[in-house]
């Protein structure tokens, strides 16, 4: 009789431990909502170009802009696919051949006040009510419930990702997208290429390993020993070197290897 129930202790623990084991990689984690649920399979980029009036974006700038967004997918690509993960994306433009409109567009500065609204006004622009209506909307036009919108802005910035968590107004934020500037705010060019891949990261969960207003210096220093190609602890123009490191790779549900480290390194604009 003893012996029954140790058995049965056992393979009660055996499950327990199955159970831990599938809900690594922050399933619960509240950033792990909104539309851009998991970088995995087919994804659907709807993408847009933003300007003010008597400052278009030229031909050639577009043309350059998504010679970028498609670089910067097929390194994706390349990434999930070490990390055994098959991963697809499928792109449209938000208004098919038109730029949107504004009045004026606000630079991104890093320091985590920039506006946070974009997705919700640039598809009011292309005719939805708001983010959460855009998202319904299109994932019915696409069948797919995975994407997400890619905002290039013909004025100079720190570019930046708009995030959903839970316990945001879904009306206004479930649409998750990127802005990405034209340039520096210095002026200067950038590797447009791996801050597309970078902000794209973070709305499917990836922090930050640099030091930023909610990254620590200490935290960037550990990760520059841990992980020092990861793209999310640096951008560049070399995108042979850059990579999805282990940390990385478990925030997106790649790598399914938790260490105890990982969790250490959350910044405060990922908070619990
Ligand atoms: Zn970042």
């Amino acid at each position: 009789m003893g012996n029954y129930r140790k058995k049965i202790i056992e393979l009660f623990s055996l499950l327990l431990s199955l159970a831990g084991f599938s809900l690594t990689a922050q399933p619960g984690d509240r950033w792990k909502a909104g539309s851009a649920g998991e970088l995995r399979d087919t994804v659907q980029t709807v993408y847009c170009f933003v300007e003010i009036e008597n400052n278009p974006w030229s031909f050639s700038e577009k043309a350059t802009m998504l010679a970028s967004l498609h670089e910067s997918q097929q390194w994706l690509i390349s990434q999930a696919n070490r990390w055994k993960t098959p991963l697809y994306f499928h792109t449209d433009e938000l208004v098919e051949g038109r730029n949107i409109l504004f009045d004026s567009i606000s630079s991104g500065t890093g320091s985590g006040k920039e506006r946070v609204d974009w997705i919700g006004n640039v598809v009011k622009k292309a005719g939805y009510r708001n983010a959460r209506h855009a998202y319904r909307k299109m994932s019915k036009k696409y069948h797919n419930k995975k994407l997400h919108v890619v905002v290039f802005a013909r004025a100079d910035g720190i570019s930046y990702a708009l995030r959903y968590a839970k316990g945001m107004s879904k009306k206004k934020y479930f649409l998750e997208g990127i802005l990405v500037y034209q340039r520096y705010d210095n002026g200067a060019g950038m590797p447009v290429t791996s801050i597309i891949a970078h902000e794209i990261l973070h709305i499917y969960g990836a922090w930050d390993l640099y030091t930023t207003y909610a990254q620590t210096r200490e935290k960037h220093t550990k990760a520059t020993e841990l992980y020092p190609d990861d793209i999310m602890l640096r951008v560049g123009y070399d995108m042979e070197i850059l990579k999805v490191d282990r940390l990385t790779a478990w925030l997106l549900g790649w790598n399914t290897q938790e260490e105890e480290i990982f969790e250490w390194f959350r910044p405060g604009d990922y908070s619990k």
